[in-house]
């Protein structure tokens, strides 16, 4: 059979631990039998992250920017311990935060359903896909304790002059403020990202956030996303039969409960932070999470959402079998190389990475699974429990 040829290099970022051992056998079992696989390789290993100065991070990303299309291994973002474990001239940054920065985008986490992996709400019947803004509020807050007696005070120094607003007078008890910001540039390529994932995945965008308490800060989210929709996207959506809406948090909450899935629902920061780990839970496991990092200039990184499975990493260092869940970084490689397929217009690139993520759930549904599944699978097949290469031969034998 010849393999299936591509014209544009995919940017692979490979990473550290349990997740590069699945990147490298996911290349080996199931991609490279069957797409001649044209690359630009960066080593994001923390490894040669300290050898490099982290330079090799910023490479990867400037070379997701020229070539449009990403896909990422999982990686270690340093603390304490990983300095010593890794003897680290420096606490180097997380990557994921380097690459957004530079890429500017938005992060979708959708689940991957499959029979038998039932959500703990049972009318989902459809994934939900949280888009998170990844920049500024809590996140980049200060904070400060203030002393019974004294006063917190907001100071803005801007074209329009100086103003004092009191926040509180702590004359009662004393107590604690918070100041945090966003700026109009990174709300609007959050709104044009989540715009444009709406219609490439055709799927309705539900926006939501806390305007009607915060009438300054909140409420400028929701103008903008309503001004570029309004400006950019709206005959678009109408075109692709999908719908854009604004609604209170409180109430995206009760109909996100009430619904069937499909849709796409944008979070501020906090509010995304929470809602996709409760997304996940509810759906099954954080194992079977896809994450995609879309920048508003149409740049696109696929990862999987978990981290580097560091438990069962040291399980598998002293030669112990691991039954670790390849299922996100394969849909992380089939979203890249469709991706890569739809825009240099190779038909047989797609229909790979369909093929790809119908045979990952076939195997699935057939009762062969790893452990994490096997644990809450409560469809009718007979389970049989596989370690990773095992579980990812049974795919190849389905592929083929
Ligand atoms: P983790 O790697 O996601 O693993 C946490 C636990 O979740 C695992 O111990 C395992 O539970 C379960 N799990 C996660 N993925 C699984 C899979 N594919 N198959 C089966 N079980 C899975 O998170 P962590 O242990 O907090 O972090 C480890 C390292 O990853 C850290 O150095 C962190 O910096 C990094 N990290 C990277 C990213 C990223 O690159 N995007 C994201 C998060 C964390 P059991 O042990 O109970 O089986
Ligand atoms: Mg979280």
């Amino acid at each position: 059979m010849e393999k299936i040829k591509m014209t544009t290099p995919i940017v692979e970022l490979d990473g550290d631990e349990m997740t590069r051992h699945i990147w490298q056998w996911i290349k080996d079992i199931l991609i490279c039998p069957y797409v001649d696989l044209k690359s630009e390789y960066y080593d994001l290993s923390l490894v040669n992250r300290e050898k490099t100065a982290d330079q090799v991070t910023v490479d990867s990303a400037n070379a997701i920017k020229k070539y449009g299309v990403g896909v990422k291994c999982a990686t270690i973002t340093p603390n304490a311990q990983r300095v010593k474990e890794y003897n680290l001239t420096q606490m180097w940054k997380s990557p994921n935060g380097t690459v957004r920065a530079i890429l500017d985008g938005t992060v979708f986490r959708a689940p991957i359903m499959v029979n038998g992996i039932t959500p703990y709400i049972p009318t989902w019947t459809q994934p939900i896909t949280i888009a998170r803004h990844a920049y500024g509020d809590i996140y980049k807050d200060v904070e400060g304790y203030v002393k019974k007696d004294g006063k917190a005070k907001l100071v803005i120094d801007d074209a329009d002059g100086h103003r004092e607003i009191e926040i509180f007078d702590y004359s009662k008890s004393g107590g604690v403020v918070m100041g945090m910001h966003n700026t109009d540039k990174s709300i609007t390529s959050f709104a044009r990202s989540c715009f444009n994932y709406a219609l490439d995945t055709c799927q309705s965008l539900w926006f939501a956030t806390k305007d009607t308490i915060s009438k300054t800060y909140d409420h400028r989210f929701k103008d903008i996303f309503a001004q570029i929709f309004e400006e950019e996207y709206k005959s678009k959506f109408e075109k692709a039969g999908i719908e854009y809406f604004y609604t209170l948090i409180d109430d995206a909450v009760a109909r996100v409960v009430r619904s069937n899935g499909g849709m796409i629902w944008a979070c501020k920061n906090y509010d995304g932070d929470v809602m996709s780990d409760m997304v996940a839970t509810a759906f099954g496991s954080l194992a079977m999470m896809t994450s995609v990092l879309v920048s508003p200039d149409g740049n696109y990184e696929y990862e999987a959402a978990h981290g580097t499975v560091t438990r069962h990493y040291y399980k598998f260092l002293k030669g112990e079998e691991t039954s670790t869940n390849p299922v996100a970084t394969i849909y992380a490689w089939s979203g890249g190389l469709r991706k890569r397929g739809q825009l240099d217009g190779i038909k047989a690139l797609q229909d790979f990475a369909d093929k790809l993520e119908k045979a990952t759930i076939d195997t699935i549904e057939g009762g062969y699974m790893t452990g994490d599944l096997a644990s809450i699978y409560k469809g009718n097949a007979k389970v049989v429990k596989l370690n990773t290469v095992d579980f990812l031969k049974k795919i190849a034998e389905q592929l083929a």
